[in-house]
C-alpha cells in the first residue's frame, strides 16, 4: 500500500509573521483549517487580534515587530514554553519603499533591509531554537527576487534576492537537524501591499498582459503552495523556491 500525501497540520504549532493582513492572514486561516494551532504575529496589534479572532479557538494573537531581535527571541521562547515546541514558521512579514536608486533616501533603504532581510533572519533562527526534527520554515520571497523586474524597486529586489539565497543556505545548514526550509515567490497578489498598483486599471491590464495566465493572483492562490511546503506532502523538498506567478518567470 502507498501512503497518500498528507497536507494536514493536525495538532501542530505554526507561527505566521505578518499574519494580520494579506497573504499572512490567508495562510494563517489555511493552517488553522488544516488542523494547526496558529500564532498570528504582527507589528499591528489590532490586525493580529482580528485574524486570531477570525480563526477562533486555535488562533492566538502576538504583537511584535520582527526587527526587534530580543522581543522576537522572548516571544518564540514563550510560544515554545506554552505549546512545547514550534513545528512550522511562515516567515512572511514584509514592506516596500519604492524609489529610483539615485533618489532613494538611505533611511528607506535601511527600513526595507531591516524588515525583509534582517527580520527574516531574526525570526528564522528564533524559531529553529524551538523546533524539533521535522520542523519546517516557509519564507515569502517574491518573483522580484528572481528577476530584475520592470520598475525601480531596488531595496525590495535586493532583500527578496537575499530571501531566495537565505532559503537555500538554511536548507543546507539545518538539514542535519531535519528542518526543511523552502520559499514561495509570488508574482503580484491583490493585497493592501500593492494597492497603489491595483488602484490603477491601466497598470493592472499591463500586468495581466505580461502574465501567461492573464490575471493577478488572489491570496487564495498562495495558500495551497505554502501549505504544500509546510506539510509532510513535501517531505523530500528543501531549499526550493516555488514561484506562484501565473507563468511570468517561465517566459
Ligand atoms: P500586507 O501589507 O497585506 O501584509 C503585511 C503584514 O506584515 C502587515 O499586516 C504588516 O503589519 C506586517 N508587518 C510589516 N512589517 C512588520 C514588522 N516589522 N513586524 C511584524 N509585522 C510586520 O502585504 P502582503 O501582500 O500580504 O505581503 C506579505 C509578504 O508577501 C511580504 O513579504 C511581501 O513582500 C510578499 N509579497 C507580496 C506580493 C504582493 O503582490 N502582495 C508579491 C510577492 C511577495
Amino acid at each position: 500500500m502507498l501512503n497518500p500525501p498528507n497536507f494536514r497540520l493536525e495538532g501542530e504549532i505554526a507561527v505566521v509573521t505578518g499574519g494580520g493582513s494579506g497573504i499572512g492572514r490567508a495562510v494563517a486561516l489555511a493552517f488553522a483549517a488544516a488542523g494547526a494551532q496558529v500564532v498570528v504575529l504582527d507589528a499591528r496589534a489590532a490586525a493580529a487580534s482580528e485574524v486570531a479572532e477570525e480563526i477562533g479557538i486555535s488562533g492566538h494573537a502576538l504583537t511584535v515587530d520582527v526587527t526587534d531581535g530580543d522581543a522576537i527571541e522572548r516571544s518564540f521562547a514563550d510560544i515554545s514554553r506554552r505549546y512545547g515546541h514550534i513545528d512550522v514558521l511562515f516567515n512572511n512579514a514584509g514592506i516596500n519603499r519604492r524609489q529610483p536608486s539615485l533618489e532613494m533616501a538611505l533611511a528607506d533603504w535601511n527600513a526595507v533591509i531591516a524588515v525583509n532581510m534582517t527580520g527574516m533572519f531574526i525570526c528564522a533562527r528564533a524559531a529553529v531554537r524551538h523546533m524539533v526534527p521535522g520542523g519546517r520554515i516557509v519564507n515569502t520571497a517574491s518573483m522580484l527576487g528572481l528577476s530584475g523586474g520592470w520598475y525601480p524597486n531596488i531595496a525590495y529586489q535586493a532583500t527578496k534576492g537575499a530571501v531566495v539565497n537565505m532559503t537555500r543556505s538554511w536548507a543546507v545548514e539545518w538539514a542535519p537537524r531535519k528542518i526543511r526550509v523552502n520559499a514561495v515567490a509570488p508574482g503580484p497578489v491583490r493585497t493592501p501591499f500593492i494597492a497603489a498598483l491595483t488602484d490603477q486599471p491601466d497598470l493592472v491590464a499591463q500586468l495581466e498582459q505580461l502574465t501567461p495566465l492573464r490575471r493577478l493572483a488572489e491570496v487564495e492562490d498562495i495558500t495551497g503552495p505554502v501549505l504544500f511546503l509546510a506539510s509532510s506532502a513535501s517531505a523530500m523538498v528543501t531549499g526550493h523556491i516555488l514561484p506562484v506567478d501565473g507563468g511570468m518567470l517561465a517566459q
